[in-house]
């Protein structure tokens, strides 16, 4: 389990292992608990799927809302909504997920067309820490430009063959 302490910095100066500071563990837990554990009720996607909220929706089945996000990261900006409330990846049924992508590459070719972008970035947050501000389960579907400001990037790490077998190990046959 990683550090999610405000105060690392204070914990390496003073040598102590990062996470000593329970009360601050025990406090950032709990919401963080909370927050996924959202209910319904306060949930704005789920507002937005009983249609307590407005939304731009551009797709809809049986299964899925598809709507444009109300802050997007430039034009045709989508997010793919399940009609049922499910917090993120780890808790919503794989066959679900698969066809929640299903979806999106459908929708991605055909938005193409109509918007005449050339790349896309499909991304999909799950907890506070990987991003996530609403915790009912979406697939962002971002077109992409030249030069369009947008970044997901991240620092490449430099393991050495030893490290990656390490974590082949730990990870191989899990399911
Ligand atoms: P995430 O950070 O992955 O949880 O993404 C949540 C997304 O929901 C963000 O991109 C927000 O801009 C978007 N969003 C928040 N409120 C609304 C809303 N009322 N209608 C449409 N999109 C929203
Ligand atoms: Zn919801």
């Amino acid at each position: 389990e990683s550090c999610r302490c405000p105060f690392p910095s204070v914990c390496k100066i003073l040598w102590l292992n990062p996470c000593k500071f329970s009360f601050f563990r025990v406090m950032i837990e709990e919401n963080y608990t909370k927050e996924r554990k959202i209910p319904m009720s306060d949930c704005i996607f789920c507002k937005i799927i009983a249609g307590e909220i407005p939304s731009a929706t551009i797709y809809e089945n049986d299964e899925f809302k598809v709507i444009l996000d109300r802050f997007p990261s430039g034009e045709g900006h989508a997010l793919i909504l399940p009609k049922n409330h499910v917090p993120n990846v780890f808790e919503i049924d794989p066959a679900q997920a698969g066809r929640a992508y299903a979806l999106a590459a459908k929708l991605a070719r055909a938005m193409k067309e109509v918007l005449g972008f050339t790349d896309m970035n499909i991304l999909q947050n799950n907890g506070p820490i990987a991003g996530q501000t609403v915790f009912h389960f979406h697939i962002h579907l971002i077109p992409r430009r030249e030069d369009d400001g947008i970044n997901v990037t991240w620092t490449p790490g430099e393991p050495t063959d030893e490290q990656i077998a390490a974590v082949q190990a730990k990870l191989t046959n899990l399911i």
